[in-house]
């Protein structure tokens, strides 16, 4: 049976109307001078991470692998700017897990390396493996290597490519502005996808609150002489939290319901997020992997927000600098957006490939209101989409008891804190999820 294309989204249970706050979202892309230094962590993906290939002293250039893993789920990583390694040591990445990483001091110069090529592809198999080289992960914010993805196993069936556009998180414009400035590219890796996996529709997924988004990309796509047929859409999705979650947006995008512990691929469908799209477009064509990353810089105490392409590795105070520094002092930082983001204990730490917005906050706006007692008004209930129920899964977090965590589900929640959100009492119920998961997954030690 054909696959036909639905004229609107297909109606989703709970989520939240957040406010928007996408202050950046009319502001073109400003790339960051060079920095003196990076900082480049050998882990930036899910999956194993990858052994150092330089050491003190040795002489890098752009593009050139610096570090790599013989594991499948893995991605290799490569230098963001040209200069000396100054050291190779430990860093913390922002959940306080100590890494291996690479300390480049820049010669100002950006040299390419000639390692730098555009990839030879000629079958799925060589695209896959091209992917693997080019270092990308879901950029998103997810951080799953790419390869891994795309590499779909011999028993599933793909026909829908799905294209995350929705960008659904309050004040990150980083998608947005990728969709705008880069709107060739977007479609290009599109058409590179659909044809290299044989997938026989393309949903480019976008929320409505973002018009001349739908504008751009809907001209390209119809006026593109690489899709007669038509098989290559763009679908305005209502505004509403957490649209962009995978779950959620296969099923606005198709009907089709993701079973619990499933994944896109056992319901046909592959979700790539539109920046990753539009990189392997610009991979292809000039075989430069993933050393920049475009972030959107916002918050009540940064001076002067903007969206900054920066080397991957650059410290997140330099970025905020170039930004104007801090209008006010910073009461919370987050590496992400405001619902899903990782509270940061310092501006030190480096940027991230998977990484699409630094978020700081004056104390006015950081304060959380002091929660309540639990009225049992059931809105965080009927606002979470995955079905679950944030009370129970509280307070059987709070009594530890991990069998009943089980029943409950609790490893599908995908903490997007819409229950939280919508919360009257204020309760903290993604901390105490996030609890009860990691008491679950230690056998019931903390
Ligand atoms: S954080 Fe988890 S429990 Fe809360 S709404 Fe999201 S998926 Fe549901
Ligand atoms: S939303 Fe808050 S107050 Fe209402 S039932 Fe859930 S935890 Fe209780």
């Amino acid at each position: 049976m054909e696959l036909t294309f639905p004229e609107k989204p297909f109606r989703t249970h709970g989520g939240a109307a957040v406010p928007h706050h996408k202050n950046t979202a009319q502001m073109e892309s400003v790339i960051l001078p060079c920095p003196s230094q990076v900082t480049i962590p050998m882990q930036q993906h899910v999956g194993a991470p990858c052994k150092p290939l330089v050491k003190v002293g040795d002489l890098v250039q752009v593009g050139q692998k610096i570090g790599d893993s013989d594991a499948f789920v893995s991605a290799p990583i490569h230098a963001s700017i040209s200069g000396k390694v100054s050291a190779v040591t430990k860093v913390a990445l922002p959940g306080g897990q100590m890494v291996d990483a690479v300390v480049i001091e820049s010669d100002g110069q950006m040299t390419v390396s000639p390692e730098v090529k555009p990839p030879v592809v000629n079958s799925p198999e060589d695209f896959i493996r091209a992917v693997h080289e080019s270092g990308l992960v879901g950029l998103g914010g997810a951080g799953f290597p790419a390869h891994v993805k795309l590499n779909v196993p011999k028993d599933k069936h793909l026909d829908t490519l799905i294209v995350n556009a929705a960008e659904c998180e309050p004040y990150i414009t980083a998608d947005n502005r990728e969709a705008l400035e880069n709107s060739w590219a977007v479609l290009s890796g599109v058409y590179a996808v659909r044809d290299l996996l044989g997938l026989e529709r393309v949903i480019i997924a976008v929320e409505d609150n973002k018009p001349d988004v739908i504008e751009v990309l809907r001209k390209v796509a119809d006026n593109s002489k690489l899709d007669p047929e038509d098989r290559v859409r763009i679908l305005p999705l209502h505004a509403r939290y957490p649209q962009g979650a995978e779950k959620v947006l296969v099923q606005s995008c198709t009907n089709r319901v993701i079973p619990l512990g499933k994944l896109p691929a056992d319901v046909g469908c592959l979700v790539m997020n539109i920046t990753s799209v539009a990189f392997l477009a610009d991979y292809l064509k000039t075989g430069m992997p993933l050393v920049k990353k475009r972030v959107t810089v916002d918050g009540s105490a940064i001076a002067s927000p903007k969206n900054v392409i920066v080397p991957i590795g650059t410290k997140i105070a330099d970025v905020i600098a170039f930004c104007g520094g801090y209008s006010q002092p910073p009461a919370k930082l987050l590496m992400g957006g405001p619902m899903m983001g990782i509270a940061l204990t310092s501006d030190e730490l480096p940027i991230l490939k998977q990484n699409n917005g630094i978020l700081a906050f004056a104390e006015k706006d950081a304060a959380l209101p002091k929660p309540t007692a639990c009225i049992r008004c059931g809105r965080c209930v009927s606002g979470c989409p995955m079905n679950l129920v944030p009370t129970q899964l509280e307070k059987y977090a709070e009594l530890k008891d991990t069998d009943k965590l089980d029943q409950l589900g609790i490893l599908c929640c995908m903490e997007c804190g819409t229950c939280a959100y919508n919360c009257p009492a204020h309760r903290p119920l993604v901390h105490a999820i996030r609890m009860g998961k990691a008491l679950l997954r230690n056998g019931g030690k903390k």
